[in-house]
């Protein structure tokens, strides 16, 4: 017979700013985030807890109480990171002041990304947290995915959720790249293009790519599907491929000017006409016969 697990929540805070722990409050008080309907006990003594919540980016000053309380926990336990900072240590990776993430001082089950996350992400990182704790209690196997289990929530369309790419507007101008807070994009040449890719984990959805991007490629969308398990935190990756075109008249490979770009540039005009592949320096040539013979 199965054993029914009774969570009991401990929160701890390990360097965060408060952002992720006034998220936590609201998600733990307004009823609507259905924390309270997933019977989360929250509890003040760390020997109490099976459930135990990780928010900030682990300093060294707080690793060793971090240690501590989980050697504390009622066992079996699970650990369920709230923050970009937890997870992947955020905009602070490279501070002196860093011990973390989380996961690299303690075994972390469940990873909530977002800076901070949505009230909605947070529960739902809890309520996988709990169906964790629910399998290692009968001695099952933990599982390396879990389906949404508050799938009906939505986020209003302006909402800074996860990063999307539309490949065919990009240039691999690196432009995002550069921009980028949490080191969350690489964009790396390869035989044929380059592969943009934007690690969700590492994103703190600040945005700062989708203003600076000079032909609108990269936007956040309103998705805050952020909350999964431990083996799914090197897979949550938006890869884009942005391929060189080959010149028909020199044959060499180049850059296609983003349609988006060409769209703004030439609004009266048939963009597909515009970009009939050719490069940069042959249709400086073309121009310089067309306009003077
Ligand atoms: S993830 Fe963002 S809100 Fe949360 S502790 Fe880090 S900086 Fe603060
Ligand atoms: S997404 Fe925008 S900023 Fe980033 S490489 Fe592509 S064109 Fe440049
Ligand atoms: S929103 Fe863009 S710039 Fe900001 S952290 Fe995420 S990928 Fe980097």
């Amino acid at each position: 017979m199965s054993k029914e697990v009774v969570p009991k929540l401990f929160r701890v805070n390990t360097g965060s700013c408060n952002g992720c722990d006034v998220e936590f409050v609201a998600t733990a008080f307004v009823d609507k985030f259905e924390l309270e309907s997933l019977g989360v006990e929250l509890v003040e003594h760390i020997n109490e807890a099976n459930v135990l919540v990780v928010t900030g980016p682990l300093t060294a000053r707080s690793e060793p109480f971090l240690k501590k309380y989980v050697a504390q926990m009622r066992k079996p336990y699970a650990v369920v990171g709230i923050g970009t900072c937890s997870v992947t240590s955020g905009i602070f990776r490279d501070s002196y002041a860093i011990e973390g993430p989380t996961d690299k001082i303690v075994d972390v089950d469940i990873n909530v990304a977002g800076c901070p996350p949505r009230p909605e992400s947070i529960a739902e990182g809890v309520a996988k947290g709990i169906k964790v704790l629910q399998q290692k209690l009968n001695g099952e196997a933990t599982p390396k995915t879990l389906d949404m289990i508050f799938s009906d929530f939505t986020a209003p369309a302006s909402f800074r959720g996860k990063i999307d790419l539309n490949e065919d507007m990009c240039t691999a101008c690196r432009t995002c790249e550069t921009v980028c807070p949490s080191g969350a994009i690489e964009i790396s040449a390869v035989e044929g293009g380059f592969i943009h890719k934007v690690w969700h984990n590492s994103c703190c959805f600040c945005g700062n790519c989708a203003y600076f991007c000079p032909t609108g490629a990269i936007f956040n969308t309103n998705s805050f599907d952020t909350a999964k398990t431990q083996d799914e935190k090197y897979s949550e990756v938006n890869v884009g491929h942005i391929n060189y075109e080959t010149c028909s008249c020199c044959g060499e490979n180049y850059m296609p000017p983003s349609r988006g770009l060409l769209g703004k540039a030439y609004v009266h005009d048939d963009v597909s006409k515009l970009n009939d592949a050719i490069c940069p320096a042959c249709r400086k040539e073309a121009n310089f016969k067309r306009m003077y013979g």
